[in-house]
């Protein structure tokens, strides 16, 4: 599921909380930067 991350006030949102119109749902910030997937990769820590 993608990920979205608000530019203004941090939060995490989902994918399906965001309807037709771009916007973080809490603190109605337009800027959301995506999130890359990160089900089913795993990180290794060297
Ligand atoms: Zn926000």
């Amino acid at each position: 599921m993608v990920k979205y991350t608000c530019f203004d006030c941090g939060a995490t949102v989902e994918q399906e909380e965001i309807r037709e119109i771009v916007r973080c749902p809490y603190c109605g910030g337009r800027i959301l930067i995506k999130n890359p997937p990160k089900t089913g990769r795993h990180v290794k820590a060297v």
